[in-house]
């Protein structure tokens, strides 16, 4: 065992784009969360995905054959809820831009959630698959008023297996800042190292025992850098999965420096693609470019 996993005694596991593609689970998921297990190291589903609730990601994990309790699932909704109760409880009436669930998570923490609040102490934007424009309007207006702007997130599309692009929060506020000129002032999912902190809390945990894997660098990597836990980016799925040919198939000598020569080709192409893949997807979400500012 590496010096590493000596030392981890949890993993926060990042699930769209690292356990799972949309409604596609990894070939290895089973088995990495079957070694986790073996090892004796704990997990937390980590997602900044604010559309569903706890409840709904049990229910998807468990139908990729991942049995798994609500507690082990941990969203940018419970960060936000987390961050209300112990920094602001006096914001009690949210204007909720979100879906349905999102909306029931924050009344369940006792939220005023009213669809239509006289004013409300803040406005809090989520991942909204189901965005409504007259809500959107009430949310600006609120906001140019001078309400506190929360997300639960930042990211402006979320991961996918099919071609249309999934909208995520950090576009919604990007349309809202568009319309007010105010940016959000709080914001609790990856890479805010306040997403991570109440698991650390939770289970008693340094940061050093803590590994975190996921497939964007500067969400999933960026929140580990800022809470000083070790991380792990996540291989990319077009790496997995393919017959090599070479020696292993039974040919030597020359056809062996012929495949292992293809072999090489094959690597730079994958790379590539898997490189083009990854600018389009920092492109998408407004990362800024490798090297740049
Ligand atoms: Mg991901």
């Amino acid at each position: 065992m590496s010096e590493l996993l000596r030392r981890i005694k949890h993993a926060c596991l990042d699930l769209d784009g690292t356990l799972y593609l949309g409604s596609t689970c990894f070939e290895w998921t089973g088995g990495f969360l079957r070694t986790l297990q073996s090892l004796g190291i704990g997990r937390t589903f980590v997602s900044n995905n604010s559309s569903r609730s706890r409840i709904e990601y049990v229910a998807k994990l468990t139908a990729f054959g991942i049995e798994c309790e609500a507690e082990e699932v941990w969203l940018s909704t419970q960060a936000m809820i987390a961050w209300l109760l112990h920094e602001r409880p006096d914001l009690r009436r949210i204007h909720v831009l979100g879906t349905p669930s999102l909306v029931r998570e924050l009344a369940d923490a006792g939220f005023d959630v009213a669809d239509r609040l006289e004013r409300p102490d803040a406005v809090l934007v989520g991942f909204d698959s189901t965005l409504d424009y007259e809500r959107l309007c009430r949310a600006a207006t609120w906001i140019a008023a001078g309400c506190p702007f929360l997300a639960t997130h930042m990211d402006r599309v979320c991961p996918n297996d099919a071609p249309t692009v999934l909208v995520d929060c950090g576009s919604i506020c990007a349309c809202l800042t568009a319309a007010t000129g105010r940016e959000p002032d709080f914001v609790a999912g990856k890479p805010e190292a306040s997403m991570l902190q109440p698991i650390l809390d939770r289970y008693g945990l340094e940061p050093s025992e803590v590994l975190v894997v996921g497939d964007r660098v500067y969400t999933d990597i960026e929140m580990a850098h800022r809470a000083g836990t070790a991380s792990e980016p996540s291989r990319c799925p077009c790496r997995h999965g393919r017959r090599r040919p070479g020696p292993r198939d039974g040919s030597s000598g020359r056809d062996g420096q012929r495949a292992g020569a293809q072999r090489g080709g094959e690597r730079r192409r994958r790379r590539a693609r898997c490189g083009r893949r990854r600018g389009r997807e920092r492109r998408r979400a407004g990362a800024p470019a490798r090297g740049g500012a």
